[in-house]
């Protein structure tokens, strides 16, 4: 049973004289519960505190704006992708999860050239109970000094009359938020990662079974040398309560490529690194280096995530110009996050050993095609180099690669949380 339930105590323009109160025109959602979008088209931009919760109705996610009222022709999309209902309260939006998910990323669009609105999206991904329990957990304790804090700020509020639960009419008798015309000239949004919960990083030790990648000039070949690297690494942040760590591989198998990224956005990655060691015909050649996604890769981008389902949802009735605008968008952040982190990535590899010259390079790599998790690719060395093989054959030389790793993925991540404090 899937529907919407409205509570209005007033909050109807006319009844209750509203100023600078963000005036909500549309809540949709789209998705299949793996990734679920959720759109909210308002007057003004909502900025709302958001909660993952453990409450009577089971998993919710609760919304409160700063402030927000809804027109009186509002459009309200079916819940659906794992939302089962949503209620629209005086003063917040609560959707009840059918599965458990997190929040992924928040999107915060200004109206622009002909979107004469702003647009507010949410963007969940699947998760398990546990990771939901989690931030749920956590998230408790916020909302608890959250709702103290309101409610020795609020001022008296009418008695709520209560309406009883509406059905959702057909979407065909709604009215829906005229059409753009004409692609916004530019877009100044803000976009963040959601934090408050712990990051999935995904490690994928290239190579495996019938594929063993370079071989070691001492003997050894690549598949086996990423691999323990990766398990060294799995074992370093599994250590960390802030983190989740998934590999794309655990034993000696082959994994196609386009499985290796699916696995990750699956898994609601917040960070995906592929291990590899090099290869070279000159033995002179060694050090590490990193690799994001090239000018020529990012063309692909498009093509692959479509033949492969590795888009985001987009409700019915989103214009092209928005879904275009999220698209770039989501791939720009992707992009310019996967950068971030291959500069950090490179000086902390310089400490594990010795760096290739031009050590952050651009490659048109198939596993970092993903649209929406930022991706690079780490050569740790050049098996085809004495010492670097050495290096990597031994367990300290490995452990050391695991280490520097270990130490970009804090210092990332420590800059988007600091990012997100001073919003
Ligand atoms: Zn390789």
């Amino acid at each position: 049973m899937h529907w919407v339930k409205l509570i209005f105590t007033g909050l109807l323009i006319g009844l209750w004289p509203a100023i600078g109160a963000a005036q909500v025109q549309s809540v949709g959602i789209a998705g299949d519960g793996e990734f679920t979008r959720i759109t909210i088209v308002s007057e003004a931009p909502i900025e709302p505190d958001i909660f993952l919760r453990e409450t009577v109705d089971g998993r919710v996610i609760e919304m409160v704006p700063a402030q927000f009222e809804i027109t009186a022709d509002a459009f309200f999309s079916q819940p659906t992708g794992g939302i089962y209902a949503y209620t629209l309260d005086t003063d917040r939006i609560v959707f009840e999860l059918e599965l458990p998910m997190m929040i992924m990323r928040e999107i915060a669009l200004p109206p622009s050239g002909s979107e004469p609105l702003y647009r507010y999206i949410l963007d969940l991904s699947g998760v398990s109970a546990t990771r939901f329990n989690n931030a749920a957990q956590r998230d408790e304790r916020r909302f608890t000094r959250f709702e103290a804090a309101r409610n020795t700020a609020a001022k008296p509020l009418p008695d709520p009359i209560e309406a009883t639960p509406v059905e959702v009419a057909d979407a065909d008798t709604q009215t829906q938020p005229e059409a753009p015309t004409a692609k916004p000239a530019s877009i100044g949004a803000l976009m963040q990662m959601a934090a408050r919960q712990r990051r999935v990083i995904v490690i994928d030790p290239g190579h495996g079974g019938r594929d063993p990648g370079a071989l070691a000039i001492v003997g050894g070949k690549e598949s086996d040398i990423v691999l323990k690297t990766s398990l060294k690494l799995k074992q370093m942040i599994e250590a960390d309560p802030r983190y989740v760590v998934k590999l794309t591989r655990e034993t000696d198998v082959y994994v196609e490529h386009e499985d290796r990224v699916t696995m990750a956005r699956n898994w609601g990655a917040d960070l995906f690194i592929s291990v590899h060691a090099d290869a070279a015909g000159a033995p002179t050649v060694k050090g590490a280096s990193v690799y994001t996604i090239s000018t020529r890769g990012e063309a692909r981008i498009e093509g692959t995530a479509k033949r492969f389902g590795w888009e985001m949802p987009i409700e019915d009735g989103t214009s092209i110009e928005v879904s275009d605008i999220l698209q770039d968008l989501t791939l720009r952040e992707t992009k310019s996050n996967s950068a971030i982190f291959a500069e950090y990535l490179v000086p902390e590899l310089g400490k594990a050993g010795p760096l290739v010259r031009n050590s952050h390079r651009q490659g048109n790599l198939f596993v970092l095609l993903a649209p929406d998790v930022p991706a690079v690719l780490v050569e740790i060395g050049f098996l085809t180099n004495r010492d670097d093989a050495r290096r990597l054959k031994s367990e300290r030389g490995r452990r050391k690669s695991a280490e520097a790793i270990k130490r970009a993925i804090d210092v990332y991540f420590d800059r988007q949380d600091l990012i997100l404090a001073t919003n």
